[in-house]
């Protein structure tokens, strides 16, 4: 796990004035990589990290991991300690302020896009109340299927269609079974839902036959992402048995701008979820001592919606260390059978909901199902997510002692489905 150094210092402030600011995503002390282009310029992205309102170019230290983060996540845990000690001492020590300022740009004036390109995405299903909530709509008697207290249960998602955000999300078309109906139709989802997740980023890859333990799961951590599994829920509903969500979730995901590094997260250790009385222990594999004190990470996210031309007001939120499954136990999960993990590659967490009714992450469990629609500010209803309406996810790690971090943004606005043929 990432050790404490002087790059948490909480009292650490930047020359960079606006890093300063107590609402500051991007304070000194988070230094989250990304990939940005000036706004109106057709080049390629290049990698950079922010700090306050304004992103810093990675060329400032150096040129090696200029246009991609995929090359800087297969290097490993002690090259991005490196690098985050000298982004930290540049951009505090105001004697650099000369050499370092003409690698910044305002983030005003910056496009941000996919921080890295993922060969393969895999969503997790890790959170205890997502799972029970959303299985006690379907399965009344028994919410939980037997194999969620043993494993992290997971499908494979499409890499092709995670998107930066930003970018808008067309309203899918899908097979589906109106209801009362006698046979399915193709046509535009009635029930396009969001889900906020958390993204875990991979760092170095593994070897066709090599699998992880516990003890090194998180070397394979370069950092997390906000991610929005976007979802048509009839089509789900009609195409999951028996073979899991396929098209009712490959349509769009959207994931944030900055990865929030391990080290920067270091701050934000959480014990495991404290399994209920009578759980099953994990199998050897999946258990570690370190795991159940540290495993997990204290971070609040949260769900925002803005109708067509409306205010963007708050929908839910939840704390990630809430969920069932660790970081670091997806990771062993997902290389115990041998398939290689590949550097820059996503693994979803998998919708956050806590215990509470306001704490679920879904519409799907915010409106239980269509029955209980969710009332917004300024009078509307919604039990799905209607054209116009943008939706965005935001997260933040606060601590006593130490500087709160952000996130950023995960955001996009649905626009209405194309004719169906
Ligand atoms: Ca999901």
């Amino acid at each position: 796990m990432a050790d404490l150094d002087e790059t948490h210092d909480m009292h650490l402030t930047s020359w960079v004035i606006g890093a300063n600011l107590e609402s500051a995503d991007f304070p000194i002390q988070n230094l989250p990589f990304g990939m940005y282009r000036r706004r109106g310029d057709g080049g390629p992205m290049r990698a950079c990290t922010a700090i306050g309102d304004r992103v810093l170019d990675l060329a400032a230290v150096d040129a090696a991991c200029e246009h991609s983060l995929n090359a800087l996540a297969q290097e490993g845990r002690s090259r991005w300690r490196d690098l985050r000690l000298r982004l930290s001492r540049l951009l505090s020590d105001e004697a650099q302020r000369g050499r370092v300022e003409r690698f910044l740009v305002a983030l005003a004036d910056v496009e941000l896009g996919l921080p890295v390109q993922p060969a393969n995405y895999t969503d997790f299903f890790t959170s205890y109340y997502h799972a029970y909530n959303a299985g006690k709509l379907f399965r009344p008697d028994a919410p939980l299927t037997p194999n969620f207290k043993w494993m992290p249960i997971a499908y494979h998602g499409s890499a092709s269609s995670i998107v930066a955000s930003g970018t808008d999300v067309r309203r899918p078309c899908g097979q589906l079974f109106p209801a009362g109906a006698t046979e399915p139709v193709f046509a535009a989802t009635q029930f396009l839902d969001f889900e906020t997740e958390l993204g875990v980023v991979l760092g170095p890859g593994t070897c066709l036959g090599e699998t992880v333990s516990m003890a090194t799961a998180e070397d394979h951590i370069f950092g997390l992402v906000l991610l929005n599994d976007w979802s048509a829920r009839d089509v789900q509903a009609w195409e999951y048995q028996p073979l899991g969500p396929f098209l009712a979730k490959s349509f769009a995901t959207t994931v944030s701008p900055w990865i929030v590094t391990l080290e920067a997260l270091a701050p934000f250790r959480a014990p495991a979820f404290a399994r209920f009385a009578g759980d099953p222990t994990p199998l050897p594999h999946l258990q570690s001592i370190a795991n159940e004190a540290a495993g997990h990470l204290d971070i609040d996210v949260e769900a925002r919606l803005a109708p067509a031309g409306g205010v963007e007001e708050h929908l839910s939120g939840a704390n990630y260390a809430s969920s069932y499954w660790t970081p670091a136990q997806l990771v062993v999960h997902q290389a115990s059978n041998g398939c290689p993990l590949v550097a820059g590659d996503i693994l979803g967490t998998g919708t956050i909901s806590g215990a509470e009714a306001h704490e679920a992450g879904s519409l799907l469990e915010l409106g239980k199902m269509g029955s209980s629609p969710v009332c917004l500010q300024q009078g509307e209803q919604r039990v799905a997510l209607q054209d116009g309406d943008a939706l965005t996810l935001t997260a933040s790690c606060s601590r006593e002692g130490f500087r709160r971090i952000g996130f950023g943004r995960a955001e996009g606005a649905i626009l209405p489905a194309l004719t169906p043929p």
